[in-house]
């Protein structure tokens, strides 16, 4: 099983999608594209939560 996320499911229009076997590993990849792309310096609880609704598991 691996755990997916489409920046688009949060971010409106973005097209980053990323993908890992352990959720720590994947909001790892979300956190440095959400500080590049997004400027996102720091991962609120709100936006955490909105990015962990938003893992897919397959
Ligand atoms: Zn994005």
């Amino acid at each position: 099983m691996t755990k997916h996320i489409a920046c688009g499911d949060v971010v409106e229009g973005c097209a980053f999608m990323a993908s890992a076997s352990t959720e720590e590993a994947l909001l790892k990849q979300v956190s440095q594209h959400a500080a590049q792309a997004h400027g996102v310096k720091e991962v609120t609880p709100e936006l955490a939560a909105k990015v962990k609704a938003a893992i897919q598991t397959r």
